[in-house]
């Protein structure tokens, strides 16, 4: 199989360089060793109307690099504006912060197909696709628009709401038809995926069994591939990182006072504010806990164009500065608030300093940070994951100690029992979770959402011709169901 690998963003793998989220992160170890091409944008846009979109390609590793200028005058409808303002809200079960216009869903589309003409010349004998991220859902029906008849698999990095929540987006409805044009369709979770297998058959009104669907376009199956990371290459990183000026400094820093951390896109599904409001409670509660453990939180910033994104940004800024000014003293600043991105080979040495990392999202597809922070620690003294019960991340990491991140007296509370966990409670639970992350690795990830594609491939060609003509199937079995991989 010749995998074309396409997502928004890619990223060159510079260890000390920032990731620019959760999927690059993934991705990139995958792409070094498979072979397979990696598409995205460059970053940069063009004007005009290009024919042979223009592409920068490099090696990486076994596989390669191609980075494409995107349309200038739909860039921004697309990115900051349809992607952005209206799917990840919309994802993020945040209807409240949707905003989109007409226009702005035009150049989403207009984006999308943009893409699909470019991919024709990455296409190979044997060729498969693999889409990932929302901002690309229609790309499947483009290229099949385009006469591509290979497997084309697409997988969701972030949740996947209720069908109300959903349907708050505009044009919904043939935006997850044209999802029906990919094959396979992954999910990080049972209920994301349950979430989508629920809208095709009670929206759509499709028939939905076992976990496929059957539509205009054919089978998809929708199933389930929890994202892992290399917990083995993340504890090398850490072991190293222990030497890197700035985690020495941050060390020397603490004076035997204990560290949490968090570390998080600058965005409103990470729950920073609630975060900050527990410690601020906690303090408060626990006044003998002033001066024995202060909060690092890194805030890379993320999206600032967007108006929710700068507000929020503001917001932070302003709590961050009322927390310390309350509790804070001559010598001693409750909060060091980081409003910049930092690569992997620190950030990993920066997680085996702190004692609690606190992963507390409002709502997230998996989270990455939680796996990270957990393989990060040292085995024989580990620290405490305090993890939020809504991020993907909650279903493998149980033994972490499991928050809601709206009930901030409750979250006070858990910071409080995780400082003071006893070491072989700690072991235990980190043995666990390491336990989980090594059975459930990035390689292993891929490996089986690569499996189940070649399956789907093999399903069409004994099926094929699948289905006459409707635009829509009509309702006929109640079952749904997707597979769980792993
Ligand atoms: N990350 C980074 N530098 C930073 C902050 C984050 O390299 O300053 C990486 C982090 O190591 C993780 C990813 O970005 O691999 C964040 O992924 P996650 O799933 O936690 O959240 P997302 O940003 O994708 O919502």
């Amino acid at each position: 199989m010749n995998l074309v690998v396409v997502s928004n963003r890619v990223s060159r793998g510079k260890p000390n360089e920032p990731m620019t989220g959760g999927l690059a992160a993934a991705l990139l170890p995958i792409v070094e060793k498979s072979g397979a091409i990696w598409v995205g944008s460059s970053g940069r846009v063009r004007d005009g109307n290009q024919k042979e979109p223009f592409a920068e390609i490099e090696a990486l590793g076994a596989g390669a690099l191609a980075m494409l200028d995107l349309p200038a005058a739909h860039y921004g409808g697309y990115y900051e504006g349809f992607a952005n303002s209206a799917l990840w809200p919309a994802l993020h079960s945040r209807a409240d912060l949707i905003r989109a216009s007409q226009e702005d869903y035009l150049s989403y589309r207009e984006v999308n197909a943009f893409m699909a003409r470019a991919l024709l010349r990455f296409r190979k004998a044997d060729a498969a696709f693999w889409i990932q991220d929302y901002h690309f859902l229609a790309l499947g029906a483009e290229l099949r628009d385009l006469g591509v008849s290979e497997p084309i698999g697409f997988f969701l990095h972030t949740p996947w709401p209720a069908r109300s929540v959903i349907g708050g987006v505009p044009h919904h409805r043939e935006l997850i038809e044209a999802m029906l044009a990919y094959d396979l369709i992954g999910f990080q979770t049972e209920e994301d995926c349950e979430n989508f297998l629920s809208y095709a058959q009670s929206d759509l009104g499709l028939v939905v069994h076992d976990g496929v669907i059957i539509s205009r376009h054919g089978r998809t199956r929708a199933a389930v591939f929890p994202i892992g990371i290399d917990p083995q290459q993340f504890a090398q990183l850490a072991t190293k990182a222990s030497t890197h000026p700035d985690v020495s400094r941050l060390r020397r820093s603490l004076n035997g006072e204990k560290l949490a951390i968090g570390v998080d896109r600058l965005d409103y599904s990470k729950g920073l504010i609630n975060r900050i409001k527990a410690f601020d409670q906690m303090w408060t509660l626990h006044p003998s806990l002033a001066r024995t453990v202060s909060l690092l939180q890194i805030a890379t910033p993320s999206r600032g164009a967007i108006e929710a994104y700068g507000n929020l940004q503001s917001e932070v800024a302003k709590l961050v500065s009322d927390v310390n000014g309350m509790h804070g003293e001559v010598d001693w600043t409750p909060i060091r608030y980081l409003n910049k991105g930092y690569g992997q080979a620190v950030l990993a040495g920066l997680y085996r300093t702190a004692q609690v990392g606190v992963v507390t999202p409002l709502q997230d597809g998996m989270n990455l940070v939680a796996k990270e922070y957990v393989a990060a620690q040292n085995p024989v003294d580990p620290g405490v994951l305090v993890l939020s019960k809504f991020a993907g991340a909650a279903n493998e990491l149980d033994t972490a100690l499991l928050v809601n991140p709206h009930d901030i007296d409750g979250m006070a509370r858990t910071i409080a029992i995780a400082l003071s966990m006893p070491l072989t409670e700690r072991r235990m639970r980190w043995e666990a979770m390491m336990a989980k992350l090594r059975g459930h690795t990035i390689q292993q990830w891929f490996a089986d959402f690569a499996e189940a594609l070649r399956e789907c491939q093999l399903d069409r060609n004994e099926l094929a011709p699948v289905m006459p003509e409707p635009a829509l199937w009509p309702l006929r079995s109640a079952t749904t169901g997707g597979a769980r991989y792993h």
